[in-house]
This record gives C-alpha cells, structure tokens and sequence, in this order.
C-alpha cells in the first residue's frame, strides 16, 4: 500500500529519539550522504542524559559516568577533545548487614563485597567470552531465565555478605531484584574481564569534561533536531514510513529508527506491530525503576561512601561536590514508587537510614521512572529477556529499526550502549539503501 496524504516533512531516513543512539545513527547517515530528521518529544536534547542546573551548580539529573573499558563513549570523547572528572576518592564506608550499621575504610567495603561478589559472577567469561557477541556461548540460554537472587541465595556466604550483595546489586540494577536477570549481572562483569571492582570503577568514578551536555551539543551539530514533536504513531507502507505526531505534524522516510527505552515505546502505536517477543518485552518493561537523588546537606563532609539495605527508598549515597561550606550527595534509591525525591522530609527520613547526622538543605531528582518519555532509568534487563526478546530488538522490521542502549549488545545500560547501537543502526539502514 502507498500513503496518499501530504507530510509536513520528508527526509531519507526519521530518527525518533535524541538521545545518544537517536544523534549517533543520525551523525552517521548524514556523513554517508542521507537526509536525517530526528524527531524529540522532550524540549532539550540528550534524552536520559540531562545536564542541568540545579541547587546552585551543573548537575547530571541522568547519565553521569563513562570509563576507558567503554570503546564508543570513550572514541566520541577523544573525536571531540573532552577529558574527564574525577569523582571524589573516598575515605570512609558506611555499609549495613546483618540488621547494623557498620562504618570503616572504603577498602574494608570492597573486600567485604569481593569475598561474595567474585563468586556470584565467577562464569562471566565463560558465558560471555566475547562481551560485545552475547550469544556466542550457546550455553546463556541455559541461565538466562535465572534470576540474581536464587544465585545469591545459593552462595556458601554468610546472610551478613548476603545482604551487602542484594544491596550493591539492587544499586546496579536500581531497581529491587526479584525478577533481575542473572545474565545481565554476568555481561556487567564480562565487559570488565570478569573483574567486577573495575565494573564498579566504570559505574562512578569518571565523568565527561564538561558534563554530557557538552558531548551530545558536539554530536549533533549540523542535525536537523525537530524538538517539542511527540511521535505517536508509525506505519510502513511498500515505498516507505510515514511517522505522525501529536501535533498533527507528519513525517515520511524510507526508513525510520526508533530510539525509545524500552518502558517509552508504550508510547507509539507500530503497524505492522512489532513481534511478539518484543510486545511482551515492552508489557514487563525493565527491572530499573529506581531514583537518583542529588541531595545538599549542611556543612562540608570529608568524602564518603554509604551502601544501606536493599530494599531503604536510598540504599547508596555518595559525596560529590563541597559548595559554600555545604556539600553534595549523589544518592540512588530502588523503587521510585517508595520515595518522593522532591520531599524534603521523605528525603530525610532516607538519608537518616543510610547514615548519621546529615542535615538536608535541599534536593533535586528528575523521576525518570514516572516520565513516560523514560519509563525507567538505565536499562537493566528481567530474567529471560536475553534469550527470548534482545535478538528480535536488534532485528530491522521491515523500514523500521529499533536501536537504543536497552538493546545494544555490550554497555547496554550506559551511554556507550546508546552510541554502539546508534552506530549499527546507522550501519542497518545504509547497508540497505535507499529503495
Ligand atoms: C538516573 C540515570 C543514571 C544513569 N547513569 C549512567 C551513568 O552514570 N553512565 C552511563 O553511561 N549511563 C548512565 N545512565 C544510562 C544512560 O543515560 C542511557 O543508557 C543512555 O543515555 C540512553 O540513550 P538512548 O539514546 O538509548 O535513550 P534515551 O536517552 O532515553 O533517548 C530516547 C529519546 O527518545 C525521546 N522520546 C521518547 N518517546 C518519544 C516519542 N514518543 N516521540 C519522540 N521522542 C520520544 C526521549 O525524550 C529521549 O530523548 C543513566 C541513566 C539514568 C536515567
């Protein structure tokens, strides 16, 4: 069937999402020599990247950390001359197991955590010797309906090393980690050569000079960004897409790439529907459906970190930046459902479980959770998403190509997984011409 009705724009190829995978694949096809529209529901670029200005100062209200074990992210950094920042070293530990509040050198919590960790993920080469090719061992399958905790609960470790694990993984997933798969704990480690203090290096240590923002203004220049253009619905015809928005305005490509998470695609109606496994996918969303919390506190605190119990509305806190005489928490949570990040005395009343005598001035979150634009924060996958949906993502239906760092095949809850996918999107689509 061909489309009759006039669009209010035509381009080779509609990119719906400018985040990172939206302005990588877009960057790429127009240094090919096709004609990009990306359209933006959100008045900003960057997508679950924000750097904003809050509590007095640039704040990252999503992405932060990137790593030199991450290729994309780090080749994008050196393409546009931007370095990093460290975070703050820190020189105490707060940590919670065995129903008390233990406090002691940083190192002291890594061991604690190393004795069980290195365990749990012990066969992340084994399953995934080649971490950006996640099924080249055909054994995943066998594992991938597992869930993290029945493999925690299956350690020879004390409840006391138990309960410090649930909880770093709960701060991994952000989410609580009943259904969390344990495949994505093993491709985590796998990235890091099995080694999972440096997977924890890649999570907090290192952010980009000049924040995200600086990044993604680098990589979209020259692209022709509609933003404020909500997309609701896209329909392939034989000679190509038409893509309409909630303001009426409609777009036509001979091919479209979608970049939505996974918990934003409820979103936007597909004909022909997308296949079965994704459906489902999009129906159990992903287990990351926590909080990140920037939090001022009174006075300024020597560098620390804080690990509380899985399942507190903040179960992690760590000192970022001193500000007038005052200083500034990063802090995440599990369950945004469970604390209103912009309540002061809910706020409180978390952070007081975490650690003593912190006085919170003031607060600032973005709930991703809640954005239907999000529907999550960084992509972490439920048991059986692997085997039974990844590889139907990642498969062209017909003009149209998902991408997005829920789907990439190596960093998928980072900004290198956004970048990785964009690139073989980008890749997709060229590869198949303008037909
Ligand atoms: C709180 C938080 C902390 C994180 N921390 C880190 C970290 O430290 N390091 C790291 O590497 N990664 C981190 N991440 C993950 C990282 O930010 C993401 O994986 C990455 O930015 C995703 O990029 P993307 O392009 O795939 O998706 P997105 O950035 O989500 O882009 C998708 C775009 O599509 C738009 N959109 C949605 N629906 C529609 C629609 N219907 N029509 C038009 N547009 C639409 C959205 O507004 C968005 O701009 C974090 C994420 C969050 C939320």
């Amino acid at each position: 069937m061909t489309e009759t009705t006039t669009p209010t724009a035509t381009a080779d190829v509609v990119i719906i999402g400018a985040g990172f995978a939206g302005l990588t694949a877009a960057r790429e096809l127009r240094h090919a020599g096709q004609t990009v529209i990306v359209l933006e529901a959100r008045d900003r670029i960057g997508g679950r990247t924000w750097l904003d200005t809050q509590l007095g100062r640039p704040l990252e209200m999503g992405g932060t950390w990137v790593h030199w074990t991450q290729p994309y992210v780090w080749a994008e950094m050196k393409r546009y001359g931007l370095g990093t920042v460290q975070s703050p070293v820190p020189e105490t530990a707060y940590w919670w197991g065995d129903g008390k509040r233990h406090q002691g050198d940083p190192e002291q919590l890594l061991n604690e955590i190393d004795a069980s960790n290195r365990k749990l993920v012990a066969d992340s080469r084994r399953y995934f010797p080649e971490p950006f090719t996640p099924f080249a061992n055909p054994d995943v399958s066998g594992i991938d309906a597992t869930s993290l905790p029945k493999k925690i609960a299956e350690l020879p470790v004390s409840d006391y090393s138990k309960d410090i694990l649930e909880s770093f993984w709960a701060l991994n997933f952000n989410g609580p980690i009943d259904d969390a798969a344990f495949t994505q704990a093993l491709r985590w480690v796998a990235l890091t050569n099995g080694d999972w203090m440096v997977n924890f290096e890649a999570c907090a240590t290192f952010k980009i000079q000049g924040g995200t923002g600086a990044l993604i203004i680098a990589m979209a220049d020259g692209t022709d960004v509609r933003l404020g253009t909500t997309v609701l619905a896209v329909e392939q015809h034989d000679d190509g897409v038409s893509v309409r928005a909630a303001d009426g305005s409609k777009y036509r490509g001979k091919h479209v790439i979608c970049t939505l998470p996974l918990g934003a695609l409820p979103g936007i109606s597909f004909e022909p529907p997308l296949p079965d496994s994704s459906r489902k996918a999009v129906a159990e969303g992903q287990v990351s459906k926590g909080i990140k919390a920037w939090i001022a506190i009174k006075g300024t605190r020597k560098p620390f970190v804080a690990l509380g119990s899985a399942d507190w509305p903040l179960n992690f806190a760590q000192t970022e930046y001193d500000q007038d005489g005052d200083s500034i928490l990063v802090a995440f949570g599990p369950d945004s459902a469970r604390l209103d990040a912009s309540n002061l005395k809910q706020v409180q009343a978390a952070l007081d479980l975490l650690l003593p005598d912190c006085e919170v001035l003031d607060i600032a979150s973005h709930d991703w959770t809640a954005d239907p634009l999000s529907g999550e924060t960084w992509p972490m996958h439920r048991a059986g998403f692997l085997t039974e949906s990844l590889a139907d993502f990642q498969k062209p239906q017909g003009r149209l190509v998902i991408a997005g760092a829920d789907y990439a095949n190596g960093w998928g809850g980072f900004i290198d997984g956004a970048i990785e996918s964009g690139l073989e999107a980008a890749r997709t689509v060229h590869d198949k011409g303008l037909s």
